[in-house]
């Protein structure tokens, strides 16, 4: 015997409409009675393959039985079926064949046979058109054939004239009856093998003008609603589906027990006599209270109508889940729902999309039970348990029916609800509303949830990124301050490379550098470069008069004055060695050179460094000799050091403090520094001197004689 968990029974249905409650009414006394409370799964088209519900319902609640009516397509019920074998659940069918398995049916020749023996006998009916069904039915063929055996057990013949098609549907019985309408219209009855062929059978012999009861009777079977409720009133035959639902619900019980083998029970069906076989005298009494109860039925239904449309509006107008039960709760009552509870399937958030829903665990979000809604517990359960645990006594009463709903291809949750009046359709329009409703509220909402999370990630994702950003801004200012530092570093080093370290000024590989350079631009643009030679007079005498730390500060101030008179872009002033000092003046003829020159002498007299033991001054000064030249680059540079030097030798035995210039011809045919020394030097007499002299003229001597 199965292992059960629980006294829980799970009748499958494809809806809760007249059917299945019919069934229930006799199933669940007899279930209750065995102590097993009732659960009705119903199992709507959801999509391909079994409702993860469904299959959580027997495999995870384990009920203790199942009974198992026509479910929506063979495959979902093959499924079903191979599903309750493999967990050892029992099962009883009903209306379903299944060769091994214990199933519970109508029965098509009980009732048809007592409805042949009314019309027959208490009517003396003798031509009666059959209506029949879908050809080569077996509910059809089996009903057509008791009206054959009927009427042939009382020797009247049938008219085979009479026998038409109705395919068990109304407007094609319709057509049919219209048809035969007009060939005859003697038949004194007409054998419809279903209400709905029934019905449209009522509606061609109305328009054709032909009374029911009083110029033919109509029968037809199933007792549907509709039977009861179109005028006059359709006699039908009643499968007795509360005595079937009790039959499966004992069979069930008594499997539960123990194995029994599989075996088919059918159920006798019995006649259901209304307006439409109504004898005349009755009828004439009877139609005030049959057209009363009728229109009582039609109230109702249209109260219900009624009902649906304005739980219609009241979900229409939800914007939220809140809403919808708030809006669910204020209808239930008034379409006749006397428990409702609404569940959730939680959702696990995905990184990607809108993420999953997790089928196994759910939340209530209405708790509707006595006509109001009572106070929700969210807290989460196993959806298997079906409600919160303080909420499990409702499944041992009454027949709740459970309803997955769906949101796109997702089960999102559940609806279990019972019914205590109305009309049974309101059941399934109820669900068929809840379902859209909550499907476009509940993808709306992942929506947002899931923008509001992309929104998250691309914030937390910038502010990830910004970070990175700065990081990277910052570890690159370092490199570049690095960079920065090793420039500096390196260019101290090569400044100091360049540099006289006691002066401060470019020292003789900076001046050698700079006057090849620039002999060489100037020897391609055809510009002149002058040259001046600075020795300090007498300054041996001065170091051994005043020290070596005044004689050094001392050709500190000379290489300043020398510095501040290099004024071009290109002059430089530079420590030869010792205390002789050159500047060079790229782009400088003599004139300007004997500025510059001129400039110097003006500066050191004034920086007026005493000069006790000179003899020719009593400050510190200089001799300078100046030389131009127009570059060439068949001339070494040289050649205009030594001129300038010559010119230097000159200003010293000329008697030192003045300035002696190199002739401007002094380079004519000369060659890399191999060429003619200056042949003449003028030497510029002292400004102090000549501000004494009377003769300011430069002096003329040859180099030689210096
Ligand atoms: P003249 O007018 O003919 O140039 O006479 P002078 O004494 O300047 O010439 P001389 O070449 O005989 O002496 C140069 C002196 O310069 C020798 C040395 O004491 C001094 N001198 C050279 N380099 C330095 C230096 O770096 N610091 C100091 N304090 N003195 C230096
Ligand atoms: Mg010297
Ligand atoms: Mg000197």
């Amino acid at each position: 015997m199965a292992e059960c968990s629980t006294r829980l029974v799970v009748v499958v249905a494809t809806g809760m409409d007249e059917y299945q409650t019919r069934l229930l009414q006799g199933a669940q006394p007899v279930l209750a009675n065995g102590g097993m409370s009732v659960l009705a799964y119903l199992n709507g088209p959801l999509g391909p393959g079994l409702p993860k519900a469904l299959v959580n319902l027997l495999c995870r609640t384990r009920p203790a039985g199942v009974l198992l009516t026509n479910v929506e397509t063979d495959s979902d019920q093959r499924e079903i079926i191979s599903l309750l074998r493999t967990l050892d659940i029992p099962g009883v069918f009903l209306g379903i064949d299944s060769p091994d398995a214990t199933s519970v049916h109508g029965d098509n020749v009980t009732g048809m046979r007592a409805l042949m023996a009314h019309l027959l006998d208490d009517h003396g009916v003798r031509r009666p058109a059959l209506v029949r069904g879908i050809r080569h039915q077996a509910d059809s063929v089996a009903r057509e054939q008791v009206f054959r055996d009927e009427l042939a057990a009382r020797d009247i013949p049938v008219d085979e004239d009479l026998v038409i098609d109705g395919n068990f549907w109304n407007d094609t019985a319709y057509r049919a009856m219209w048809d035969l309408l007009k060939r005859r219209r003697d038949m004194d009855a007409v054998v419809a093998l279903n209400d709905l062929s029934a019905l449209g059978t009522l509606g061609a012999l109305a328009a054709a003008g032909l009374r029911v009861p009083e110029d033919v009777l109509v029968t037809g079977f199933d007792n549907d609603q509709v039977a009861a409720l179109n005028w006059p009133g359709l006699t039908s035959v009643d499968q007795d589906l509360p005595a079937q639902g009790a039959v499966a619900a004992a069979q069930l019980l008594a499997q539960m027990d123990g194995a029994l083998p599989a075996r088919e029970i059918v159920v006798p069906s019995h006649l259901v006599t209304r307006g439409s076989t109504a004898d005349q005298a009755a009828w004439a009494r009877g139609q005030v209270d049959a057209a009363m109860g009728m229109a009582r039925a039609a109230q109702t239904r249209m109260a219900a109508q009624d009902a649906v449309i304005g739980m219609n509006r009241a979900m229409m107008r939800s914007r939220t889940i809140a809403d919808v039960a708030t809006g669910l709760a204020a209808c239930l009552e008034w379409v006749g729902i006397k428990r409702c509870f609404l569940a959730l399937h939680e959702r696990i958030p995905g990184d990607g999309g809108v993420g999953s829903v997790d089928t196994t665990r759910s939340h209530l979000v209405l708790d509707y039970r006595d006509g109001v809604s009572q106070p929700v517990n969210s807290e989460v359960y196993p959806s298997h348990r079906l409600l919160p645990r303080e909420l499990q006594g409702e499944l041992g009463s009454g027949v709740l029916a459970m309803q997955p709903l769906k949101a796109g291809d997702e089960e999102i949750g559940y609806v279990m609800f019972e019914r205590s009046h109305g009309p049974v359709t309101v059941s399934e329009v109820f669900h068929a509303d809840l379902s859209r409703t909550l499907e476009a509220l509940v993808s709306n909402q992942w929506l947002q949830d899931h923008a509001a999370q992309l929104e998250r990630i691309v914030v937390r994702r910038t502010q990830e990124l910004r970070a990175e950003v700065e990081m990277r801004r910052r570890t690159e200012q370092e490199l570049q301050a690095e960079v920065e530092v090793r420039r500096r570093a390196e260019e101290e080093l090569r400044r100091s490379a360049m540099q006289d370290g006691l002066t401060r000024i470019a020292n003789r590989a900076a001046f050698q550098q700079h006057l090849d350079h620039h002999w060489q631009r100037q020897a391609e643009s055809g510009d002149e470069l002058a040259l001046l030679m600075v020795d300090v007079d007498l300054f041996k005498a001065y170091n051994d008069h005043y020290g070596h730390v005044l004689g050094d500060e001392t050709l500190r101030t000379v290489a300043d004055c020398l510095q501040r008179v290099a004024t071009g872009p290109d002059d430089l002033a530079c420590r030869y060695g010792g205390e002789e000092f050159v500047l060079v003046l790229p782009g400088s003829d003599s004139g300007a050179a004997l500025a510059v020159a001129t400039a110097f002498r003006e500066l050191l007299a004034d920086a007026a460094i005493p000069h006790a033991i000179s003899g020719i001054s009593a400050t510190v000064t200089a001799s300078i000799g100046v030389a131009t030249v127009r570059a060439r680059l068949d001339l070494d540079p040289a050649a205009l050091v030594k001129a300038a030097d010559r010119a230097l030798y000159t200003a010293k035995s000329s008697g030192r403090d003045g300035i002696a210039l190199a002739d401007d011809g002094w380079s004519d045919g000369a060659v890399d520094g191999r060429g003619e020394v200056p042949a003449a030097v003028r030497v510029i007499p002292q400004p102090r001197a000549a501000a004494d002299d009377e003769t300011p003229a430069p002096l003329e001597r040859s180099a030689a004689e210096g």
